[in-house]
């Protein structure tokens, strides 16, 4: 009977402390509510999704599943310093040739993976958490720190077992610069308000003309030209428009919209501005990706400012009639949420499924309406149009591709960080700009894109030959590229929402069989199968991620035959031999037409 008392006493207790953390908190998107109980339990209780669920009116499952859909959210208890330790190529924590997620285990005593038994601190990996300019990085309570090395991680560990807050932490260790190594079209130019002044100054269908007259296309992978996204948008019936920006960049080795929230939210949020002004949207949201959710005070700021001088709300720029304004949402570390219906899904607080389509968001979009879902860098490319007009921004770039594009380099080279080219200009060139020597490959739009090797950097960025959302990441002679396939199999399968089989059980599969080649245990029958896998993930999958999630496997079997080769048991390999010989005679007889075929 006492026992009861008890269980019922701290219960009683428990969920006044749950609804405490809810009512405080300042948001009622479920999403945030999530991280304000994550935040201050260091897990999400059965008791607490309870609470959460009654207080939203949602239905217990919803909430429950969005808990278990959510790296960063925990069903059991997580230490007071949960650090995560990217584990991208070029972010992650194999510094100077050590491992300082071990190192950081064994100084602490924890075994990684799991929570010490003091509950003081838990010790994992993530995903790539967009720091590959900084070197090895990790996340501590989901704020970055990075250039990571030995020293570093002992004095982590040593603030960690002082049980130090953070804001006593080093403060330098939480800035990070920009590192905008080389600037063109946008990035030269400093205005801001004036995009926002100048486009509406230009009327709704005038704006909507230049932007469709300038070429601009999405710059988030797939390229769609904007002007007429914009307008089929408009032109939808709905009760609502919506704009929505996706700032949710999960691609390894992309960490450009970081900066562009960093350094120009302004210019970002008059894009979306004008956006909702072409397309009749009263509301726009910005989807933030978790891991840069230590710039939300930041941008939390600069939406406070826009308010206040009339940049946004109910009168903007005495525009009469005009009404438009901006909220944050902040992900939970789910890559798949970068695909715009997933991210919808995500914004009405469930799962980051993938919608069938069509219909697609600009028809039904945020709560079935006609919603724009761009990229950061979209917005703040049209911002700019909007003030210089089309003929501005095609005069740089190709036919087909018009304008620039920021890069995020990162991987063997001496200057990583973000350079900003006209379209097509030649891989060499950003080698060389980069400070590169010796390089064997190159990931043009990271692990989802495509694999080049060194015969192959006189081909240009664009749509017409080598698209990409952003990301270049540069491998140098000394790589081990087994390593590399084996990093972004790995990466796709803990990616993959489950969703569709071919995706869920594909990408585990591409997985294993990357891992027993790469272990030495491969056979010439085992590559073959991942061919025949790769092919069936390819053409199965229900959306982009399954849809490229075997592409740098099938790039490297390509270009790269020997490195598998290699790694197989009964291998023919011979290892004094000439590379660059080898590597001319594999790629005469291994053409992509060839591969196509066999696959076929
Ligand atoms: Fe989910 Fe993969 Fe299927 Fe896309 S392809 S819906 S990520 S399981």
């Amino acid at each position: 009977m006492n026992n009861d008392v008890n269980t019922t006493s701290c219960n009683a207790y428990e969920i006044e402390r749950i609804r405490s953390v809810i009512t405080h908190t300042p948001s009622s998107h479920l999403l945030h509510i999530l991280h304000a109980v994550q935040r201050q339990f260091f897990h999400i209780s059965p008791l607490a999704i309870i609470e959460v669920a009654s207080h939203l009116g949602l239905p217990i499952s919803q909430v429950e599943s969005v808990v278990e859909f959510y790296a960063f959210f925990y069903t059991s208890p997580r230490g007071r310093y949960n650090i995560l330790f990217s584990n991208c190529t070029s972010c992650g924590y194999m510094a100077h040739g050590k491992n300082l997620l071990q190192l950081l285990a064994q100084r602490l005593g924890v075994v990684a993976g799991e929570t010490s038994s003091n509950g003081l601190v838990s010790i994992g990996e993530t995903s790539c958490i967009g720091m590959c300019d900084h070197g090895a990085a990790l996340l501590v309570n989901t704020t970055p720190i990075a250039h990571l090395d030995a020293e570093k991680i002992e004095h982590i560990a040593t603030l960690i077992q002082a049980e130090k807050p953070l804001a006593d932490w080093p403060a330098e260790w939480f800035q990070f610069d920009d590192n905008i190594r080389r600037k063109d079209l946008l990035l030269n130019d400093m205005t801001a308000s004036d995009c926002l002044c100048n486009g509406l100054g230009r009327g709704a269908d005038s704006l909507l003309n230049e932007i469709t007259q300038s070429g601009l296309r999405g710059r988030g992978g797939a390229g769609f030209n904007t002007g007429i996204k914009w307008k089929f948008c408009r032109e939808a019936k709905g009760a609502a428009h919506y704009v929505v920006c996706n700032a949710d960049e999960g691609e390894p080795g992309t960490f450009k919209d970081r900066i562009l929230l960093h350094s120009h939210a302004d210019t970002v949020f008059e894009g979306m501005t004008l956006c909702g002004f072409v397309i009749g949207a009263a509301k726009g949201f910005l989807y933030l990706r978790g891991e840069y959710r230590y710039l939300l005070p930041h941008l939390e700021a600069v939406l406070a400012r826009r308010r206040k001088l009339g940049l946004l709300g109910n009168i903007i720029l005495s525009q009469p009639g005009y009404v438009f304004d901006i909220e944050i949402i902040v992900g939970a570390g789910a890559y798949i949420c970068g695909e715009e219906s997933a991210l919808i899904e995500s914004m009405e607080g469930k799962r980051g499924i993938p919608r069938v389509r069509p219909p697609f968001p600009v028809t039904h979009g945020y709560l079935g309406q006609p919603t724009v879902v761009n990229n950061v860098e979209t917005f703040f490319a049209a911002a700019k149009i909007s003030l210089h007009g089309s003929a501005w921004f095609k005069a740089s770039g190709t036919e087909k591709s018009a304008g620039s594009k920021i890069l995020s380099v990162s991987g063997d080279c001496s200057a990583p960080g973000i350079y900003e080219y006209p379209f097509g200009i030649t891989i060499q060139q950003i080698l060389d700009d980069c400070g590169t020597k010796d390089i064997q490959a190159v990931q043009i739009g990271g692990p989802s894109g495509t694999l080049i090797d060194k015969t192959e950097f006189k081909r240009r960025l664009g749509f017409e030959d080598l698209p990409t959302g952003g990301s270049f990441m540069v491998f140098g002679r000394e790589r081990d590229l087994m390593s590399i396939f084996s990093n972004f199999a790995h990466f796709f399968a803990h990616e993959s929402c489950g969703f569709c089989t071919p995706c869920r059980v594909g990408t585990t599969l591409l997985k294993n069989g990357l891992d027993k080649i790469a272990s030495g245990h491969g056979t010439h029958y085992d590559v073959d199968e991942m061919k025949r896998m790769a092919a069936l993930v390819k053409r199965r999958s229900h959306c982009g991620l399954g849809q490229t999630a075997a592409n740098h496997l099938l790039d490297g079997l390509q270009r790269f035959p020997l490195v598998f080769e290699q790694h197989l048991v009964h291998s023919n390999f011979e290892p004094h031999f000439n590379l660059d010989a080898a590597l001319e005679e594999a790629r005469q007889i291994s053409h992509r037409d060839d591969a196509a075929a066999h696959l076929a």
